[in-house]
């Protein structure tokens, strides 16, 4: 496959555009592969690439049901940060912020990577205790965030009100390497690289069960007929309990749809990410213009990948008084994507109780930071049977009770 370059940008337009290739091919499925996994988001694609890349496994296909990166990876709003609270978040969390920085050189894509910085705006007193907490527990681990003043954050956010009647700006928990990158682009990068590495992904290819003898995985049967495996990876995110439901095993898992909106697109006004958790609001403003604004999740379980109207009072009514700003834009569509939301709010990457099942899920409202990360460490758990990034989250911890509890790093949307 071509690389792309600016040399390349150069030549295709001095003829038109007419010799760019397809980014990746779109194979029929063979009769087996040695992995299978389920899932053309970005955690099953970016397990897909490091399978190859770091453990020479290119016999793999990824089966997708709908298309490239419809399912939450092109929903959401794409903010990236490390700044967890417990050790095992942050390592696989840095660990994935960490690959960002030179994503688009290692998929020779270009995915937008934008470390603008990220503030988590403080506007109770208990929030400022908790992101002190963070703050300290960070430095410890290694990852790079500070607790910053109002005055700071407003030299930062020029159109933020800091001093609120309800909930005036106390500080914020600042990440300075933190930012976005382009959703699409993420999932087709490293759909480009697996397709060059020889694997297969293919797309409208709903799994609708999957086959075991003697507690072994052998395949699975799909709208494209049956295809065997020794090795599959379950990577859906909102319908993890219902794949899972095929092997035979069910998941301490929720799945409910979280909403997103964005206004037409203005000026640039707005450098960095901002997320205020005690409102429940959270915005950012896209190379376009658009404000991107995130807001909570549907208050109930459900499978309904479409924005709720309730969502877009309540989300614009929360922020104005942070952002008066926001009372005068027009907002221009909304939308919604199911997550899946563990009661630690801590993902899940494990051995199953089917042998050469694999599961990674649990993401819930933040796993777009996690992807990298998240496929390198799938990938070894894969190929080796153990990773270091991986051992604490197990399935087993819900048995143990020995839970990475995350309620205030993840139980926001984001
Ligand atoms: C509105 C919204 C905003 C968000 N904002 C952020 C944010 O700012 N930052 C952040 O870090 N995270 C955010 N998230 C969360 C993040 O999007 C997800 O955690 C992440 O994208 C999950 O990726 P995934 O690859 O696991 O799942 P997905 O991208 O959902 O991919 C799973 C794929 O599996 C496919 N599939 C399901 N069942 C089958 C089957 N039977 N056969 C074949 N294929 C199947 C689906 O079609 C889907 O494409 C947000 C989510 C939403 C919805």
């Amino acid at each position: 496959m071509k690389r792309y370059s600016a040399f390349a940008i150069a030549r295709e337009a001095a003829r038109y555009h007419t010799g760019w290739e397809r980014a990746w091919r779109a194979p029929e499925p063979k009769a087996s592969y040695d992995v299978i996994i389920i899932g053309a988001g970005g955690h099953g694609l970016a397990t897909a690439y490091h399978l190859g890349k770091n453990y020479g496994i290119t016999n793999v296909a990824i089966l997708e049901k709908g298309w490239l990166g419809g399912g939450n990876t092109g929903r959401n709003t794409t903010i990236i940060r490390s700044n967890y609270l417990q050790d095992p978040s942050a390592a696989i969390y840095e660990k994935s912020r960490s690959l960002y920085e030179t994503m688009s050189q290692d998929l020779n894509y270009n995915v937008m990577f934008s470390p603008r910085g990220v503030i988590m705006l403080a506007q109770t007193h208990h929030e400022v205790r908790g992101y002190q907490r963070t703050a300290h527990a960070n430095a410890l681990q290694g990852v790079t965030t500070e607790f910053i003043s109002p005055e700071k954050v407003r030299e930062l956010v020029p159109i933020i009100n800091i001093d609120g009647p309800r909930y005036p700006v106390l500080g914020g928990l600042w990440q300075a390497r933190g930012g976005t990158a382009r959703h699409d682009a993420v999932a087709w990068g490293y759909a480009r690289a697996c397709s060059e590495m020889g694997m297969d992904v293919i797309q409208k290819c709903e799994v609708t069960a999957i086959r075991r003898e003697g507690g072994k995985v052998v395949g699975v049967d799909t709208t494209k007929g049956a295809i065997d495996c020794a090795r599959l990876g379950i990577v859906v995110a909102g319908h993890s309990g219902d794949v899972t439901a095929m092997a035979g095993f069910r998941l301490p898992i929720e799945s409910v749809a979280l909403q997103a909106l964005v206004s037409e697109p203005i000026k640039p006004c707005m450098d960095v990410v901002v997320m205020a958790n005690t409102v429940h609001g959270y915005m950012s403003q896209s190379d376009k213009g658009e404000m991107v604004i995130g807001g909570g999740t549907d208050g109930y379980n459900n499978y309904t990948q479409r924005g709720s109207f309730h969502h877009i009072e309540e989300t614009v009514r929360a922020l104005i008084e942070t952002f008066p700003m926001i009372s005068r834009l027009k907002m221009l569509r909304q939308w919604g994507g199911i997550v899946d939301v563990t009661g630690d709010r801590s993902p899940i990457l494990s051995k199953t109780p089917v042998e050469g099942v694999f599961i990674n899920c649990g993401w819930g409202t933040g796993g777009f930071k996690a992807i990298p990360g998240s496929g390198w460490a799938m990938a070894e758990l894969m190929a080796k049977g153990h990773s270091p990034l991986t051992e604490e989250f197990s399935l087993d911890r819900f048995r143990a009770g020995k839970f990475i509890d995350e309620s205030v790093a993840a139980g926001v949307a984001h």
